[in-house]
């Protein structure tokens, strides 16, 4: 949360290089001199650091994060070592570790605590490993969060997942099905001789898979099923909390089939499983009934008779763990460009003459120009997500304040639709820009155990299809917006806020207006102004070319799918940068800045939304928003200026971001900046990389294998 009460009393986790008198970490090496090689670079930022980290993060969360940091330092469970590990090693080690989180950050306590407080207190899991944190969701925070809102006593299992004696997961991908839920097979159907459901995997296309923490570690299930009463009515999907193993032995109960999928591309500390049902009865009360239940009698009742609404609800707890994808996402893509932007300031090639000193990757405006706006992002983002998520909260304690479970329709919708922006702009991100900083760091980000980077891109991949893929995700965005149009047009309310009333009523207005001068760009009002025409230029050429199809025959979804490529795909993209880059100048504007952070945060947006813009230049020109396509230049120039500026700024910016060193376990990214040192001390570790391959004999050439008794 943003704070902008300072107190400069505050004790950090400084950076190894600030902490005062500690010594370094290298091995039979001495401590870095004081300031090392970053420090030129630290002493040019024109802000202070700390104060920065204040403001972004809020004066309790930087006390919290410094006592968890403490807490996780001090506990070996969490100790971050080089060595590589099997999928077996890996999963059990993130199993001591998550039994070890709950002496740390307590486990859900009450309905509005684990949105406050875990969004916090998890970001500092995520820097260890984020499977960790996942871990920690699904086997028991989002869980614990469905069962709270279930309209019985559920205190119990709460209880028994919290103390570690229940370990649950969320099954609703199935086999045939992930981005369509509404097709999920798995039923549950209600009888009512044994007062139970039924559940049946009826097809393998309905096997359950690729629930995390199922393989082998789940004794409960969090299954999304059809619902289906004795008179054969099917009510639609509903959440069902499912023993499926015995917690005293671990192995599955008669009717469930249940086991791991196998090794990942990353995100090997979790275990992804699979699971079918065979006539496997699960008491009524396991029906999560917070918007619908079951009668002992098979009669069904509901509080939200519209089907479509009801789906709405029940699928509105993704957005919580969407946000929590999202927060992946920023964290993981600040460790990469930490790691990236200390490298940069280190490294040297190449010189003006053959004889001068070489020049830092970070003087390279090349460089700056690939890094500096990931830094941005990082900013942005982050700023972003914290006053999204603060909305959610404001959301939640209207809902449950006096635990009525009912969710409010426009308001779910506007927060449906800002979770899914955030999340598809955000975990494209993150993939670009640790791709970049991998690239950034040459050979040396190659290295698995001592770059850091590689294990972050590979377990960052996953955010762009799961929790919804992006691409799906984007359809949506521009359905609602289409949909948005079609009923003003038609004269009827529109759920979704955020000024859509604004855009839609002065279209046409908005559509005439030109930016006659490009230097009425250098202000966010200039900035969000472009924007604003953008969103209805693609809009008016989005619905120009449905009509156009629509009039040659296409049914409406064929029309629509046709369109989304070149049109409503772009339309959802820049609707979704435009709510971002509003929402970070909406808090530097309401929470100002302390005096010496306000420009850079102010470059940084700037940075951040120039960056966004150029990627739409070809709609500007078609157009002509600028006259002449002077925005062209404009835009490229205020991309490089401030890449520039903020070059100067970004050691000092990636001090207020970086996890301690220890949790970083980044050679290249230390905050001593001794990059050679701790890379040659790595080769050299524990002398194992000097030792020949135990089947050295077998290069041996025949003649001297036969002459010798070896
Ligand atoms: C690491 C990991 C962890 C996961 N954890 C869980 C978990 O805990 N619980 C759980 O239930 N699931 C989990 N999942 C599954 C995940 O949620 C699904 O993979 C995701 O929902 C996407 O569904 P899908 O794989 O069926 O893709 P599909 O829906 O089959 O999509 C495949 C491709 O088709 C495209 N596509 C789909 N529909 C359209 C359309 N209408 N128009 C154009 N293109 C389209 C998509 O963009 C995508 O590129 C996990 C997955 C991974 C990789």
């Amino acid at each position: 949360m943003l704070n902008n009460k300072l107190n400069n009393n505050i004790s950090f986790q400084f950076p190894r290089h600030l902490r005062h008198g500690e010594q370094g970490c290298l091995q039979n090496d001495s401590c870095p001199p004081p300031g090392g090689p970053l420090t030129e670079y630290r002493n040019k930022a024109t802000f202070d650091w700390k104060r920065l980290k204040i403001y972004i993060e809020g004066e309790t969360a930087c006390k919290r994060m410094q006592e968890l940091y403490s807490s996780l330092l001090s506990n070996a469970e969490f100790n971050c070592d080089h060595d590589e590990l099997s999928t077996d090693q890996l999963l059990h080690r993130n199993y001591r570790r998550y039994k070890s989180t709950f002496k740390i950050i307590p486990a859900f306590q009450d309905r509005l605590k684990i949105i406050q407080e875990s969004f916090r207190d998890f970001r500092t899991l995520i820097m260890i490993d984020c499977g960790l944190f996942l871990k920690r969701s699904l086997s028991c925070e989002i869980p614990s969060h469905l069962l709270y809102t279930a309209k019985r006593d559920t205190t119990e299992d709460i209880k028994k997942l919290a103390e570690g004696k229940f370990h649950c997961c969320m099954a609703l991908t199935e086999v045939g099905h992930g981005s369509n839920l509404l097709a999920l097979q798995t039923s549950a159907t209600y009888d009512k001789n044994y007062d139970s459901f039924v559940l049946q995997t009826p097809s393998i296309e309905a096997w359950k898979c690729w629930a995390g923490n199922l393989g082998t570690c789940a004794t409960h299930a969090m299954v999304l099923a059809q619902l289906y009463t004795p008179d054969g009515n099917c009510h639609g999907l509903h959440w069902f909390f499912t023993p499926i193993r015995d917690p005293r032995t671990m192995q599955p109960y008669p009717g469930v089939l249940v086991g791991n999928m196998g090794k990942k591309i990353g995100f090997n500390s979790l275990d992804n499983g699979f699971m079918a049902f065979t006539d496997y009865h699960i008491p009524r009360k396991a029906l999560i009934n917070n918007i619908s239940d079951v009668m002992p009698d098979g009669k069904y009742i509901t509080t939200e008779p519209n089907p479509r609404k009801r789906f709405a609800a029940v699928a509105s707890n993704l957005n919580y763990t969407r946000l929590g994808v999202v927060m992946l996402s920023v964290t993981c893509l600040k460790k990469g460009i930490v790691i990236a932007i200390r490298y940069a300031a280190v490294r040297k090639q190449f010189g003006p003459t053959s004889t001068s000193a070489e020049t830092t990757l970070l003087e390279y405006p090349l460089h700056q120009w690939r890094l500096m706006p990931y830094l941005s992002a990082c900013f942005v983002l982050g700023v972003t997500m914290d006053s999204f998520i603060n909305k959610k909260l404001d959301y939640y304690n209207k809902l449950y304040s006096s635990k009525n479970s009912e969710p409010m329709g426009s308001t779910l919708a506007s927060l449906y639709l800002m979770t899914i922006s955030l999340k598809a702009i955000s975990t494209t991100t993150v993939r670009d820009g640790l791709q970049q900083a991998r690239e950034c760091c040459g050979g040396h980000g190659y290295l698995k155990c001592t770059a850091g980077i590689g294990d972050l891109r590979n377990d960052s991949d996953s955010f762009l299809t799961l929790e919804g893929d992006n691409n799906v995700l984007l359809l949506q965005i521009n359905k609602l917006l289409i949909g948005a149009y079609q009923k003003k047009m038609e004269g009827k309310d529109i759920e979704i806020e955020f000024g859509l009333h604004d855009f839609l009523n002065n279209m046409n207005q908005t559509l005439k207006t030109k930016c006659d001068n490009t230097n009425n760009l250098t202000s966010p009002r200039g900035i969000l102004e472009a924007y604003n025409w953008l969103i209805c230029y693609l809009l008016a050429e989005t619905l120009s070319k449905l009509n156009q199809e629509i009039e040659t025959g296409s049914s409406i979804i064929d029309a629509f799918n046709t369109t989304h490529t070149y049109h409503g795909k772009s339309l959802a993209i820049v609707f979704s940068e435009f709510l971002i880059i509003r929402c970070y100048f909406d808090v530097l504007t309401t929470n100002q800045p302390p005096k010496d952070c306000a420009p850079v945060l102010l470059d940084l947006g700037m940075l951040y939304a120039f960056w966004s813009l150029e990627r739409h230049l070809i709609y500007f020109c078609k157009g002509n928003y600028f006259p002449a396509n002077s925005g062209i230049e404009a835009i490229r120039n205020n991309v490089s200026t401030l890449c520039l500026r903020i070059k100067n700024e970004s050691i000092a910016l990636v001090d207020a971001i970086a996890p301690p060193d220890e949790i970083l376990n980044s050679v290249l990214g230390s905050s001593d900046g001794q990059i050679y040192k701790r890379l040659v001390s790595y080769f050299l570790t524990g002398g194992k990389n000097l030792q020949r391959p135990h089947w050295w004999k077998e290069m041996l050439p025949e003649s001297i294998m036969m002459s010798s008794n070896l």
